[in-house]
């Protein structure tokens, strides 16, 4: 039976860290959070990171705007925190509506005070092998690794889903570390080839967003096993990974919902005091 990797208590010892590098800052530092419209995943998210603020004693202001604003006002208010010295960082809560432009919110936001690591410069610092600004998802799972102490160097990895939040740069990081990436996608299902290439993976990490589209039998003896996906499945939260059977054959599997999760919202805090660092 799987070890589970729990993001609890390697969310705790990072906040002990983010906790004295608030308290070594000349002031408290500010988020600034824009949610548009009522989505009740990106309000339940918004939530979560009001109370994680709180307990590190980071200021979270949060910018409410109505889903019908034109892509422009969005920028206005963007333009207009990015000129305010008083915030050290900013995210833009998703999913937006189609009338915006996802990519390029990202490239509006300035990339010293891009706490979610989507600004077009922090990615490109990630190829380089710098991720102090990396994408909050894929360094919570970094984490999550390295908290098993297991060497990444030559592993046979597997990353289902190529996103720009989290297998893309997920895959980087992952490569910095000299594991040896397949990333698999949309395309990889269409060819009938998703099996052949989760059968193999010592590591693997679904990141897609669909219930058991990872069937755990296919999850090789002693593999470790990341999910990152989470979906709403008979009125409960759950992964992509079909649990049960993954967990008898797994040698580390994240519980989801508890794994890359509680990890997360922590990193975006970890992300702006580096920001307020920086610009302090
Ligand atoms: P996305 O929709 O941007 O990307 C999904 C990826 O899955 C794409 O690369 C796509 O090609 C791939 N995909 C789609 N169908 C597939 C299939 N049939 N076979 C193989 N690959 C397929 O999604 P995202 O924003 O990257 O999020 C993915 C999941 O991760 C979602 O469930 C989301 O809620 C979750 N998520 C969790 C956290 C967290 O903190 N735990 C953070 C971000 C996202």
């Amino acid at each position: 039976m799987a070890k589970l990797l729990e993001g609890k208590p390697v969310a705790e010892k990072i906040k002990e860290a983010i906790r004295l590098s608030v308290q070594n800052l000349k002031q408290a530092p500010v988020l600034a959070s824009i949610l548009v419209g009522n989505n009740l995943g990106a309000a339940s998210y918004v939530s979560s990171q009001e109370k994680t603020a709180a307990s590190l004693g980071i200021a979270y202001r949060l910018y409410k705007l109505n889903d019908n604003i034109t892509e422009n006002v969005l920028i206005d208010l963007i333009n207009k925190l990015n000129a305010d010295k008083t915030v050290n960082g900013i995210i833009v809560q998703t999913p937006l509506g189609p009338q915006m432009d996802y990519r390029k919110i990202s490239e509006v936001i300035s990339a010293q005070k891009d706490a979610e690591g989507m600004h077009p410069l922090n990615m490109g610092h990630v190829i380089f092998g710098n991720n102090r600004a990396a994408t909050c998802t894929a360094s919570a799972v970094m984490e999550l690794l390295n908290s098993t102490g297991i060497d990444l160097c030559g592993k046979e990895t597997v990353v289902v889903g190529s996103s720009e939040i989290v297998g893309k740069p997920l895959a980087l990081l992952l490569l910095e570390r000299l594991a040896t990436v397949t990333i698999c996608h949309i395309g990889t299902s269409k060819a009938g080839k998703l099996k052949e290439h989760v059968r193999k993976a010592d590591l693997l990490i679904s990141a897609v967003g669909q219930a058991g589209i990872i069937n755990g039998e296919w999850i090789k003896k002693g593999a470790i096993v990341v999910d990152v996906g989470i979906n709403r499945a008979n009125g409960k939260i759950v992964g992509d990974v079909g649990f049960q059977a993954a967990e008898k054959r797994a040698s580390y599997i994240t519980p989801v919902p508890g794994g890359v999760g509680p990890l997360t919202v922590v990193i975006l805090m970890r992300n702006l005091v580096e920001a307020a660092k920086l610009q302090q």
